[in-house]
């Protein structure tokens, strides 16, 4: 770990105190605070005012209970969660995750990144997260329905087009904001589109944003990768997970030239060496929901490893897409050892701190989730001034803006890491250019 400075430090033992037993949210904290010594030394007002006190600690922190009955008429209760952060850019503005390992510590790590990674965007939104403990596997589409529809029934009056928009994350794609859309609209009578992104096509969603992630990140690799003159042209990439980021992470990396021959999901790995048959996992994911071990059924020379580990996979480029905390010391150990040049991080927060380090030591070219991955929140910031412009756009023009953006943070971030004497540390990089803008609106804005 990076020694923090002293005044610094203070500030973190005082978020450890404050927010007991939330790990990941500390983890997420020190990962900041860790690049910001010396911005305070530049700017002592981020001090005076503090800044950075304020900005660990949520605008907002709603909790809220979210009965609901299953198919055989049985009252389930889970937990909803809305942590509206930091709107000094904009209004709040992030995704809800329903995984069974949600608690608070998940929703304010990830509302707290996300403040970061929507300030790298150059786009007019804030930070904020949500969610649920709800776990939509094994559950019928009715099941979902309900749940999507209590939740919203207490979420609804927390949100707006101009005060939070929530999106889609683990476990919420088309079909969840869909049923949350219906029920918000049926509650307020009003179609307000700009509420929520990631919605359907017909109903003012936009091209791209399904896309957006895993092509966003891949167009912040291929940008490490130039800079390093070097490209995906026949690279053997990794990619964990087989979700929405995963998927067309996979997509965009083949149309670069490069070759996924690995993907995931919570229960095994496969690997094929002739390169992933991505419209298989495309089928068995999105359309059938099915386990990715059933790509061995139709594809016998793939392996599939019931509880693998895909970073032992040897790759030259690998995308972790799928959760918090999938590599560790070992694993980055791993990787580097392999021959690989490049990580960039479609899921949020994927790594350790002991296998950021390792990357960061071996200087391979290493994109944080909060740069490398904020191709998803832009599109959906995207979507919203579609929606407030009552326009639809194409996608060749929506997917060129989205490149653009993405080309724009990886040089933020590159130029950002030179100019406070780290060259090549994207993490350094973006910690600090996030933050600078959100430090400046907030000192602008006075004592709120
Ligand atoms: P999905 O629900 O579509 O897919 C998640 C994938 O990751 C599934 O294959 C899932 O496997 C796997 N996974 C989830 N939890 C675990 C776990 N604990 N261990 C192993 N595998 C796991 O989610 P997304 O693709 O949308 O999200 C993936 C990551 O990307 C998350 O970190 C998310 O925060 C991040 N992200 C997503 C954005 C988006 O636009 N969707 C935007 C920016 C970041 P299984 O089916 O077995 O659970």
């Amino acid at each position: 770990m990076a020694k923090l400075d002293e005044k610094i430090d203070g500030m973190y033992q005082e978020v450890l105190k404050r927010n007991p037993g939330e790990t990941e949210f500390h983890q997420a904290v020190l990962e900041v605070l860790e690049s910001l010594g010396p911005v305070v030394v530049k700017n002592p007002q981020y001090l005076e005012r503090k800044i950075i006190e304020r900005i660990c600690e949520p605008e907002r922190q709603i909790i809220f209970r979210v009965p609901w009955q299953d198919d055989k008429g049985k009252v389930q209760i889970n937990r909803g969660f809305r942590v509206e952060f930091n709107s000094s850019l904009g209004p709040y503005k992030g995704g809800l995750r329903f995984h069974p390992s949600v608690y608070l510590g998940i929703i304010k790590f990830l509302g707290f990144e996300q403040c970061f990674k929507n300030s790298l965007t150059g786009l007019p939104i804030g930070g904020g997260k949500g969610g649920s403990d709800f776990d939509p596997k094994g559950k019928t589409d009715d099941e979902v329905m309900r749940f999507c529809q209590s939740f919203m029934t207490e979420l609804y009056r927390h949100i707006g087009e101009h005060t939070d928009v929530p999106a889609g994350d683990i476990g919420v794609g088309g079909r969840e904001i869909g049923y949350m859309f219906g029920q918000y609209k049926r509650i307020t009578n009003r179609y307000e589109p700009g509420v929520l992104t990631g919605k359907g096509l017909t109903w003012g969603g936009s091209l791209v944003r399904t896309e957006a992630t895993g092509y966003g990140a891949t167009f912040f690799v291929n940008e490490m990768l130039k800079a390093r003159k070097d490209s995906f042209d026949g690279k053997i990439c990794t990619v964990s997970g087989s979700g929405n980021v995963a998927i067309y992470t996979i997509e965009k990396i083949t149309q670069l030239g490069g070759k996924c021959v690995a993907c995931s999901d919570s229960n095994g790995v496969i690997y094929d060496e002739k390169g992933l048959d991505l419209a298989l996992i495309k089928q068995l994911k999105e359309v059938e929901r099915r386990r990715i071990e059933d790509y061995t059924k139709t594809h016998k020379h793939a392996k599939y490893i019931a509880k693998g580990n895909i970073w032992d996979i040897p790759c030259q480029v690998a995308m972790p897409s799928a959760t918090q905390n999938e590599i560790n010391g070992k694993d980055a150990a791993t990787l580097v050892k392999n021959g690989c040049i490049a990580v960039g991080e479609g899921a949020n927060m994927p790594t350790t701190p002991e296998g950021v380090k390792v990357f960061l030591d071996a200087k391979i070219a290493y994109g944080p989730g909060k740069a490398a991955n904020a191709g998803g929140v832009a599109t959906s910031a995207l979507e919203m001034q579609q929606n407030a412009g009552r326009d639809s756009w194409t996608f060749e023009f929506t997917e060129k803006k989205l490149e653009d953006i993405m080309v724009n943070i990886h040089n933020n971030c590159f130029e950002t890491a030179e100019e406070y004497g780290a060259p090549g540390n994207y993490v350094l990089g973006a910690n600090i250019c996030g933050f600078i803008k959100i430090a400046n609106a907030m000192v602008a804005h006075g004592l709120v």
